[in-house]
């Protein structure tokens, strides 16, 4: 078991985060973006960027070729339809996307909104982690946390009509 401070405050034991967020265990503020049979939408407020959003697998892998057919599918349909609802309802023009392996927790992809203030950061993947932690730590106000909400609730709306 390992200990996680959540971003409001709270401290969790949990084996792993995304079993903890997939299976209902801990609620992300601002509650689930989408819900698929083998995966799950969220955003991690403590990074708060509008339309930040974190795809979860509901299976305990690792691996990108641990996915089974199923989920492969359902995968690409989530990013696109993710992707898409990014464009339309929040004006999004450019988004990054990582996927690490050696993480901590399972399977999860970020997508990272790119916004014109980002590039003061560096040219490209380089200015991420630089973007991220900025976020967390300059713009965790009330205000921006207040459009983060409203971006969230806006996608949710997109996706669960
Ligand atoms: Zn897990």
């Amino acid at each position: 078991m390992r200990e996680i401070k959540l971003s409001n405050g709270q401290t969790v034991e949990v084996e792993c985060l995304s079993c903890a967020l997939t299976s209902g265990m801990i609620d992300p503020d601002g509650g689930i973006i989408m819900e698929t049979e083998h995966f799950h939408a969220h955003q991690d407020v403590a990074y708060p960027i509008v339309g930040l959003v974190i795809l979860a697998s509901k299976r305990h892998i690792t691996c990108f070729d641990e996915l089974n057919e199923a989920e492969k599918l359902d995968y690409i349909n989530c990013l696109t339809k993710i992707r898409k609802a990014l464009r339309k309802v929040l004006g999004i023009e450019y988004v990054y996307y990582f996927y690490n392996e050696d993480t901590t927790h399972h399977f999860h992809t970020w997508m990272v909104p790119r916004y014109e203030w980002m590039y003061e950061f560096g040219r490209s993947v380089e200015s991420v982690r630089p973007v991220l932690l900025h976020a967390r730590n300059e713009m965790n106000d009330g205000g921006n946390l207040a459009n983060v909400i409203l971006g969230i609730d806006k996608l949710k709306n997109e996706l669960n009509v």
